[in-house]
């Protein structure tokens, strides 16, 4: 029996989460937070065996100075809350990188060589890459027998034609600064593509299906006989639908105009269209449950923030139509995706000439947390909800890849 530990790594944070492949679920989860701010914790999860059983919850407080130290805090919480890891002999640690730039179009076994190439991407993901390596190197100390993999958000993505990656831009900038559109949230598309292909009884590599991964990061992407063939995040996860706090696309004169108008800096500009745009500035929040609160109550920013964050998805949907000629499904997931039958009957409001219709009654009276079909019985195109998992299709590259 295999099991995979796969970690997730941000600047002050690791979330872990070790599988059991034999059934595919975790038996032990957790998160250590605020990793280098002195007060640092660690919680860690281990679901009860049988149905009804409780969830065993390990926690501790304590300075972490980095993340060798925070992960020897992983391996001192399964010392103590189990299960037992010398006994269990993980067969691989697999870490979730954001950037693989154009160098990594799968998963990979990490050495000093990858290790470097996920150090000079760090321009291109300047938040996430330097934490995910941080996270390699201390798994690398923490586990120095396990083999590790790095799964890349991007790699997914790597099979876009040369007509869909490349922006219209100087040729020093894409040769020169590697400007070109890359795409994330790949892990995600890749598991549920393959899962939408299952559910329709067909082989993926037969299956076009269009993913709306709607998060608080959100993207969508026209998958073409199992491979990705345009993705609405470029060069980084700015461009593409309205998100949580992302404008998504904008006029790429916008910078100039407001550095003209505004005198505001391009960096100034930037943290705004990433943290203070979309739902959340023309909303005043950013949680879905939220703004759904606020339209019932007559909120106009509300509305309209769910009125542009549906027109948005709608466009997209008719846009990845055309790039795939025919769609074998169209799939909702993650945290809104999964959760919000309203923005699922937005998005595809009017697409009936496409063969796109929701059963109101399958979508409102969805089980959370299930993979099901949300269009009526016989749709043209099946219309699906599937829960994203991560961590699996992390945990399942990673033993592709050792050939297990
Ligand atoms: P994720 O990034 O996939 O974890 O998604 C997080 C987002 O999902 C939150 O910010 C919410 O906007 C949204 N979300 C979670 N639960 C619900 C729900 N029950 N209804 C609507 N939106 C939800």
């Amino acid at each position: 029996m295999s099991h995979v530990l796969v970690l997730n790594s941000g600047s002050s944070s690791i979330k872990y989460q070790l599988l059991d492949m034999a059934q595919g679920t975790p038996v032990a989860s957790g998160i250590v937070e605020r990793i280098g701010e002195g007060r640092s914790s660690l919680t860690h999860k281990v679901p009860a065996a049988d149905p009804g059983g409780e969830t065993r919850r390990y926690e501790r407080t304590e300075p972490y100075a980095d993340h060798e130290a925070g992960l020897k805090a992983v391996l001192d919480a399964f010392a103590a809350a189990g299960p037992d890891l010398d006994a269990i002999r993980p067969a691989a640690v697999g870490h979730r990188v954001v950037h693989g730039g154009d160098r990594f179009g799968g998963a990979v076994l990490v050495d000093d060589g990858v290790e470097s190439a996920i150090e000079e991407l760090a321009p291109l993901a300047p938040l996430h890459n330097p934490a995910n390596l941080a996270g390699i190197r201390g798994a690398r100390k923490a586990f120095p027998n396990v083999p590790q993999v790095a799964v890349f958000d991007t790699a997914f993505h790597q099979t876009l034609p040369p007509a869909a990656y490349t922006y219209a831009v100087p040729e020093e900038w894409r040769t020169g600064h590697k400007v070109r559109r890359y795409g994330f949230h790949g892990t995600s598309h890749a598991y549920v593509s393959r899962r939408a292909a299952a559910i329709l009884g067909q082989d993926p590599a037969d299956t076009n299906v269009i993913v709306l991964h709607l998060g608080n990061g959100a993207s969508a992407t026209a998958i073409e006989s199992g491979r990705s063939v345009e993705t609405s995040m470029g060069l980084t996860p700015l461009e593409g639908l309205v998100m949580g706090t992302r404008s998504g696309d904008v006029d790429p004169s916008l910078p100039a105009y407001l550095a003209r108008n505004a005198g505001m800096s391009a960096a100034e500009v930037d943290t705004a269209l990433n943290k203070r745009s979309g739902v959340l500035a023309l909303a005043g929040a950013n949680d879905m449950r939220e703004v759904w609160r606020m339209v019932d109550e007559g909120h106009e920013g509300a509305r309209l923030a769910v009125d542009v964050y549906c027109h948005r998805l709608r466009k997209y949907i008719g846009a990845y139509y055309a790039v795939l000629g025919s769609v074998d499904a169209l799939v909702f997931t993650a945290g809104v995706g999964e959760n919000d039958e309203r923005v699922r009957a937005g998005a595809v409001a009017g697409l009936e000439r496409l063969g796109l219709r929701i059963d109101p009654a399958k979508n409102d009276g969805l089980v959370r947390g299930t993979e099901q079909v949300i269009s009526p019985e016989g749709a043209e195109v099946p219309v699906m909800v599937i829960p994203t998992d991560e961590e699996l299709e992390i945990a399942v590259q990673s033993l592709e890849l050792l050939g297990r």
